[in-house]
């Protein structure tokens, strides 16, 4: 805890002082552009990631970043979408799942959550992922399997995320965008999903074959 107190005071002498004009002009309102669903995991720094400023991503956390299909669970998470899309009209909604998650291991490995009853329910929102990594990826073994969970999971809860009526609504107006990316902690590259290879591709590994 230390740490965290020393980093604010930090913040409030330094940091602040030198955005004192953009959270001035945060302090009446906010337009972010972005919602980004991501994992609660400490790893994961979104505002580093993307070398965004305080007021450009809406983010909601969660453990395996998941979003409860509409109607099934009428708490935080869909309230949040719900504002974000409604209400900031956000114009692109990032499913951002990470490499090494507890949450996706849990659901590998369902014996290991009988002590966490409240993470076994949690994790129903993704059942579609079990059946469909259960389905597709019989083949697949450890890390493979491990790393095909965490990028299917991202795709189903897209799916789920076209359930709710706000994104709805506003994908048939064609003015909101869904993107899924996967984080891979060790080697900070995010794979991103290409709805025309159907596959996830690494974006800045294609720059950099181009010496772009
Ligand atoms: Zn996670």
């Amino acid at each position: 805890m230390e740490n965290v107190l020393e980093g604010l005071v930090t913040f409030q002498k330094e940091i602040f002082t030198k955005k004192k004009a953009l959270f001035g002009s945060l302090s009446k309102q906010q337009k972010p552009s972005v919602l980004l669903v991501t994992c609660s995991d400490s790893r994961i720094d979104p505002s580093l990631l993307t070398q965004t400023d305080p007021g450009d991503l809406f983010i909601i956390r969660n453990a395996g970043n998941l979003i409860p299909t509409y109607g099934s669970a009428m708490g935080g998470s869909t309230a949040t979408i719900e504002y974000g899309v409604s209400v900031l009209q956000v114009k692109d909604i990032i499913v951002c799942g990470h490499t090494d998650c507890g949450a996706m291991k849990g659901l590998l490995h369902p014996e290991k959550l009988q002590e966490l009853p409240a993470v076994k329910a949690w994790l129903q929102h993704a059942e579609t992922t079990v059946r469909m990594v259960k389905d597709h990826c019989a083949h697949l073994k450890g890390e493979k399997l491990f790393a095909a969970a965490i990028r299917e999971n991202v795709l189903v809860q897209l799916d789920h995320l076209k359930t709710h009526p706000a994104v709805a609504t506003r994908l048939r107006k064609g003015d909101l965008r869904l993107h899924g990316w996967v984080y891979s902690i060790g080697t900070g590259d995010v794979w991103v999903y290409d709805e025309e290879k159907k596959d996830f591709v690494n974006p800045s590994k294609r720059r950099k074959k181009s010496g772009k």
